[in-house]
């Protein structure tokens, strides 16, 4: 099956868990008898009830036999060596902005560094259907944004789509047809790389931990991307700390992916897919996960506070 992993970078308000939601439906993931008014990314009473938040961090949704995982990032800077996490496990981000507000000092810091790491972003202009929307204006402000943060060409040659994530529809022109949403599930086929895991299959399992959960009747959850290798339940594994002390050693009780708002317990997954994996119950974020064979953490990613001022 064809696989994206991309980012969702948003201020609040403009419109991401209404977009996703409607995603979600018009890519047909929601079941028939899911309600669908329960919101992608929002981590409402339901899932707390069920001590699940990790359901608002990682959801997917399948569109013409792909399947494409949908990482949230922070909408802030609180957490420097987070976005860096989120954003390692993606190949792609969307930044959407508000067609009147433009995008936002707040999330400029997401943005730094999803450029810093080479992503290529796909911008969506969303709720063009404001009166009060100035969508080229929102554009532009976006390409001044990149400059300002030292985007390269192909990073400057970003991919418009003009959306109402409410009413449902996107389009790469203003005066197109608004149908549906489809226009920006194939932005993301053709725009964003598969994950490039073709040479690290056959080598050794090693995953970063990059969100750490807990479920009642699973213990620690422990979220990441594949990065080599494969994995099945009941392998034994291990958790290294960035400095590559063992932090654990154990076996995997549950291994889940996600299908939509829902995770869903798989028997095997292999490098470029995002999975949660349960069975240890020390190791924490930013710990390698690998097989017992493997010595060497995955580089850590830095971990120290944001210097970017916020204006
Ligand atoms: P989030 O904070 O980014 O997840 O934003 P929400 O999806 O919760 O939306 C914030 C507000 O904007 C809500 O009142 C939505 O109804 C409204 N909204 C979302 N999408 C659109 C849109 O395309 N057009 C308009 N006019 N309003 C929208």
């Amino acid at each position: 099956m064809e696989r994206r992993n991309i980012a969702i970078i948003a201020h609040v308000d403009h419109g991401k868990t209404t977009l996703v939601d409607n995603l979600f439906k018009q890519s047909g993931t929601f079941r028939e008898n899911q309600r669908t008014e329960e919101r992608a990314m929002d981590s409402g009473d339901l899932e707390k009830e069920r001590g699940i938040t990790i359901l608002a961090k990682c959801t997917s949704v399948e569109w013409e036999g792909a399947r494409i995982n949908i990482v949230d990032t922070p909408g802030h800077a609180d957490f420097g060596g987070e976005v860096e996490r989120i954003l390692s496990m993606v190949d792609g981000v969307v930044l959407l902005v508000d067609a009147a507000e433009g995008p936002m000092p707040q999330t400029k810091f997401v943005t730094s560094k999803a450029l810093a790491l080479g992503l290529k972003p796909i911008v969506v202009v969303n709720k063009v259907d404001k009166p009060d929307g100035d969508p080229d204006n929102a554009t532009d402000l976006c390409f001044d944004l990149f400059v300002s943060l030292d985007a390269d060409e192909e990073q400057l040659d970003f991919p418009v789509l003009y959306a109402s994530g409410r009413d449902g529809w996107c389009d790469e022109t203003l005066d197109g047809s608004r149908e549906n949403l489809h226009p920006l599930f194939r932005k993301i086929m053709d725009h964003v790389p598969a994950p490039a895991v073709v040479d690290k299959v056959d080598e050794p399992f090693t995953m970063l931990n990059t969100l750490l959960d807990s479920d009642n009747f699973l213990g620690r959850i422990l979220t990441g991307r594949i990065e080599s290798g494969r994995v099945k339940v009941n392998d034994s594994i291990k958790a290294l700390n960035s400095v590559g002390e063992i932090v654990e050693q154990g076996r995997i009780s549950k291994l889940l992916s996600f299908r939509g708002l829902e995770r869903v317990p798989v028997e095997e997954a292999q490098a470029g897919d995002i999975v949660a994996i349960a069975g240890l119950q020390k190791a924490t974020v930013a710990d390698t996960l690998c097989a017992p064979s493997v010595s060497d953490p995955i580089a850590s990613l830095p971990v120290d506070p944001p210097t970017l001022s916020m204006e």
